[in-house]
């Protein structure tokens, strides 16, 4: 069987600095694979070009079997894979429904769309509680949340979370680290990014950590756990 996702070889740049050196990986259905690396490794970068946001210089993305190396970023939405991106970028005017709602802007089916807002205020029931409050007002946790549940508007088959954990405290950071887990068994596959490695690799069925451009060490959540390297480098242990 061929893996969900598969990365090969990809490069990507801006102008002249090349952020994704040539890597390669990949995820298969009903994982967790956790992508670590410090501020600047290309992380983001690599995420972004998935998502077909930008485009890499060489290398090629399989979605399902298919290149979506060039395929239109609603497009790739569209085929089932989704993005909650660093900083969140929730729309701070608008209400908890809309933002929401804007995560299933490429779907044609209400009902559905319906089914999943009422999924979404499951996972986070603050979301429901407070659906006309303008998503400004929310804390930077309750932020994470609105933005994991407008990802999951457009019914991802895979859906990719760049640094969940960012800025949040650390229960906070275990509600949203579990909510993956949650995630995960009700069937959806897992690309979670993330500077936090050991929330990260806690939950990875397989991990890979990423340097300046290059993936530099991989293996299952468990040995990248307490491999010495990455203890002393990711984990702050001499
Ligand atoms: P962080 O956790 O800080 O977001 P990251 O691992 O996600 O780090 P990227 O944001 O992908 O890393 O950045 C990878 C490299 O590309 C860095 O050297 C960064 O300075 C560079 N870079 C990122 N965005 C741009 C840009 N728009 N223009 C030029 N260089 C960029």
């Amino acid at each position: 069987m061929s893996a969900m996702l598969e990365v090969r070889d990809l490069e990507v740049a801006y102008g002249k600095i090349v952020a994704v050196k040539k890597i390669s990986f990949s995820v298969e259905q009903g994982q967790v694979v956790s992508l670590i690396g410090t501020n600047g490794a290309g992380k983001t970068t690599t995420l972004r070009t998935i998502s077909g946001l930008l485009r890499p210089v060489s290398g090629e993305i399989l979605f399902q079997g298919e290149r979506i190396d060039h395929v239109a970023a609603h497009d790739i939405v569209a085929r089932g894979l989704a993005h909650s991106p660093e900083g969140r970028r929730i729309f701070p005017r608008l209400s908890v429904e809309e933002n929401l709602l804007l995560g299933a802007f490429a779907r044609k089916d209400p009902a559905g769309v319906r089914t999943d807002l009422d999924a979404a205020y499951d996972l986070f029931p603050i979301l429901g509680e407070r659906r006309k409050q303008p998503a400004g007002t929310f804390s930077g946790g309750e932020q994470q949340m609105l933005a994991m549940g407008r990802a999951m508007m457009s019914r991802p088959k895979l859906l990719m979370l760049d640094e969940p954990s960012m800025g949040l405290s650390p229960i906070m950071m275990k509600r949203i680290m579990s909510t993956v887990s949650e995630l995960q068994s009700q069937g959806t596959t897992i690309l979670l990014v993330e500077q936090n490695a050991q929330a990260a690799l806690k939950r990875a069925d397989f991990g890979y950590v990423l340097e300046v451009g290059q993936i530099v060490l991989s293996g299952t959540g468990r040995d990248l756990l307490v491999n010495d390297e990455v203890r002393k480098a990711y984990l702050g242990e001499d």
